[in-house]
């Protein structure tokens, strides 16, 4: 990795940094520093029961779709990010919020309740790849080389919730707004209002879900967008490109959905009979645009839900959550997308044993792992956070 100026950055490193404390490159954590319970204790289960019981109302546990069973299994409410963050906010009278997802997600939990209530992540190590991909320091040299460029004065940000609270808080900064995979068109319809004739919308941080928002559910040229590489001066684009550009596209995706091929869904139409292929806006240009049905989590578990039965399904999201859909709508006929796809290894990250152990440190009276945004970020954040949820015909589906 270098900087603009070509000297190699060591502070970026792309690997995770094993060992105490945080890794600076990322926005979470290297490990859990706890004496943590044996994955193969038999009495895990029981434990998180006992756990939970003796907490009773101060505690309110949120379970991301992509979470193990063993940990759903416990999770008072399911959902998507936003979803989760808003059932915590609803939840004012809970004195902890166990959040079981991976950290921008808590971030945005904490952001969203009361200063009175604390978030727990079970696991710190629990990141996400995608919100790495742009970290504050390159995001505000983007704005700069956006200023040189005499562009900035008509480009409006719009960030996906998957990033830090810092680049949500810039985004507030610079009055931009949130989007989750539901809500994107909207968000994005605004921004270019907002942003007027001429204007542009710098999307953050997946390429994939701003792409396929603007060309395939706007419907306008996939020519207008340009793709901001962050390890390049200028992101790699001339003064030109960008003042031609309608959408400026950082060069983010996420690790899973990315991997779903054009290969993989031509081979789901050839092998399966009658075959319906529904993915997240996450994937490739090219993938969505192969598939059947398009949306959030939200949307992939309502779209089975309703299905006749008999239906057969070719599914490109996180590998949990299909299979637990194989397993609770068994009249349908469910396969995961992509044979060389994995679970996403953060959201793995929070397992039994984290979970265990971050509720008995609770009842033991002991806070582990809570996460709490610096306030000056947090009250950007919410202003762009807030912005998200003043967007027309907002509802609470994500
Ligand atoms: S599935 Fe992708 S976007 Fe979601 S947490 Fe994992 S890497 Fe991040």
């Amino acid at each position: 990795m270098t900087t603009t100026t070509g000297t190699p950055r060591t502070d970026r490193l792309p690997l995770l940094v094993l060992g105490q404390g945080r890794d600076l490159a990322s926005e979470r954590g290297v490990e859990c520093p706890g004496d943590l319970p044996a994955p193969s204790d038999p009495g895990l289960v029981e434990r998180a029961r006992a756990a939970k019981a003796a907490l009773g109302d101060r505690l309110f546990v949120l379970g991301h779709h992509y979470q193990r069973d063993e940990v759903i299994e416990f999770a008072d409410v399911t959902g998507d990010s936003f979803k989760l963050a808003k059932e915590a906010a609803a939840r004012p009278d809970a004195e902890f919020v166990v959040f079981c997802g991976v950290h921008f997600m808590a971030e945005s939990a904490d952001i969203l309740t009361a200063d009175t209530q604390t978030v727990v992540l079970p696991d710190l190590a629990a990141g996400c790849s995608m919100a790495d991909m742009a970290a504050i320091d390159q995001v505000e040299e983007c704005w700069d080389e956006l200023v040189e460029a005499g562009v900035a004065d008509v480009t409006v940000p719009v960030t996906y919730m998957n990033s830090s609270a810092a680049i949500k808080a810039f985004t507030g900064r610079h009055g931009g707004t949130i989007c989750t995979s539901s809500n994107a068109e909207t968000a994005l319809t605004w921004a270019l209002e907002q942003a007027g004739d001429g204007g542009k919308v710098l999307f953050l941080p997946d390429q994939h879900l701003g792409r396929n928002t603007y060309a395939r559910d706007l419907g306008r040229p996939l020519e207008d967008c340009v793709v901001w590489d962050p390890h390049r001066p200028m992101g790699g684009l001339t003064p030109e490109q960008l003042r031609d550009a309608t959408m400026i596209l950082w060069r983010g995706h996420c690790s899973v959905h990315g991997r779903f091929s054009v290969e993989a869904v031509e081979a789901a139409r050839r092998e399966i009979p009658d075959v319906k292929v529904i993915v997240h806006p996450e994937c490739r240009h090219e993938v969505v645009g192969l598939a059947d049905e398009v949306g959030s989590t939200e949307k992939i578990i309502r779209t089975i839900a309703a299905a006749p039965a008999g239906t057969a399904w070719a599914v490109g999201t996180e590998l949990n959550l299909v299979r637990r859909l194989a397993a609770q709508f068994p009249e349908q006929r469910i396969a995961f997308l992509e044979k060389n796809v994995c679970y996403c290894s953060t959201m793995n990250r929070i397992d039994l044993p984290h979970l265990v152990w971050a509720l008995e440190s609770l009842v033991d009276g002991r806070v582990v792992n809570p996460i709490r945004v610096d306030p000056e970020v947090a009250h950007h954040a919410r202003v762009a956070l807030d912005r998200m949820l003043a967007l027309p015909g907002e509802t609470s589906k994500d």
